[in-house]
């Protein structure tokens, strides 16, 4: 049988993709780290990308509760049990509920067994808002500024840490959230296909966006395969380039 994996874009690794989401680490490589969307690819993500020794995790925002960015909260407990600490979650209410919806389990007083997640819940609401629930007290003076999206008919959060926004899984950007993103190093945001799609930003629309918000750097993500990876490159604008697994930046 040939696999996916055998078609010949799947050569370059960069084209092999899982789904999307990011980690900052606010004080370099190792330090706390707050991860944006527990995929479902997370405990391979974890397991590839956190660093070797001591990986940690400190703090988790949520973009919003489609499949593709919480289904993978369930592998957040070796981080529990490792820093024995429980890890607050952050999320507008509405998806909070959805969370103890879908993770019931989790919030009933059901058997522990290989133990289950251990989180707090926190809403998000329009303001900005410091990483105060964190145990580690070097990330209370964080400051989160939530960016609110549309996603087609659903909402969905994006959120920006100093210099850095992160923007997945949207169809329009008003005015307002457009007016949080200035003076931007880094800015990662939705690119779904070439052509239009009703609840994504597709590339001409993408790019139109990256230019009013105006980032020093413009990172495309949730990428279909129709997108491929060196061809896509090659058409961006300098200042732009498509996301790969593992992909890394640095700022001092
Ligand atoms: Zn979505
Ligand atoms: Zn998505």
């Amino acid at each position: 049988m040939i696999g996916m994996q055998n078609l010949p874009q799947f050569k370059n690794p960069k084209n092999v993709r899982m789904r999307a989401s990011v980690l900052l680490e606010p004080f370099g490589h190792g330090g706390p780290a707050v991860l944006i969307d527990t995929s479902p690819d997370f405990r391979r993500q974890a397991l590839q990308f956190f660093p070797q020794k001591n990986p940690r995790l400190d703090a988790i925002l949520i973009t919003h509760t489609h499949a593709d960015h919480i289904h993978g909260l369930d592998d957040i407990r070796p981080f529990n049990f490792y820093q024995k600490q429980t890890l607050p979650l952050y999320a507008e209410p509405h998806y909070l509920e959805q969370i103890e919806i879908k993770f019931s389990y989790i919030f009933m007083p059901t058997q522990e067994g290989g133990g289950k997640p251990k989180l707090g819940l926190h809403p998000v609401e329009k303001e900005a808002f410091f990483l105060t629930e964190c145990a580690d007290p070097l990330l209370h003076k964080i400051k989160i500024t939530p960016l609110p999206l549309i996603h087609g008919g659903i909402s969905c959060m994006g959120y920006r840490l100093r210099n850095i926004a992160y923007l997945t899984d949207c169809s329009y950007i008003s005015d307002e959230t457009i007016a949080k993103m200035k003076g931007l190093d880094l800015l990662i945001l939705d690119c779904l296909r070439p052509k239009p799609h009703t609840t994504h930003l597709h590339v001409d629309l993408a790019l139109d966006y990256a230019r009013r918000i105006g980032a020093k750097k413009t990172v495309f993500t949730h990428m279909s395969h129709e997108l491929e990876y060196e061809t896509f490159k090659k058409s961006l604008p300098r200042g732009m380039v498509p996301a790969f697994d593992g992909m890394k930046f640095r700022f001092e």
